[in-house]
């Protein structure tokens, strides 16, 4: 069974932007950069291996509707939204998002 992924208003998704002048941003959830669609993963790794940052992992605390140990972002801060993961992905579990950018400052 699918779930729904949802992504915050306030940030870009690749390929559209839902906010970009950040009016209405939420100030207190920390920024989660990969969206995981936890049931459609199959635990197959290729995230993982891929991952510049060794940041992603199958947790293994955890079993799916699948019956698979699903990926887990094991530390956002260090995620550069590069979206490695997302294209080795054979079954469209990520969802990446780029960084809110801090508002600018109106020039004079
Ligand atoms: S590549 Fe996709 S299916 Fe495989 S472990 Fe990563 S998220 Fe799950």
């Amino acid at each position: 069974m699918a779930t729904a992924v949802e992504i915050p208003a306030d940030t870009l998704a690749l390929g559209g932007a839902a906010d970009p002048a950040g009016a209405g941003r939420a100030a207190a959830a920390p920024f989660q950069p990969v969206l995981i669609d936890s049931d459609r993963c199959k635990g197959c790794g290729l995230c993982v291996a891929a991952c510049p940052k060794g940041i992603l992992a199958l947790d293994e605390t955890r079993v799916n509707v699948q019956g698979y140990h699903p990926v887990h972002l094991t530390n956002p801060e260090l995620c550069t939204s590069d979206a490695h993961c997302a294209r080795v992905c054979p079954d469209c579990v990520l969802v990446i998002l780029a960084r809110p950018r801090p508002a600018r400052e109106a020039s004079s």
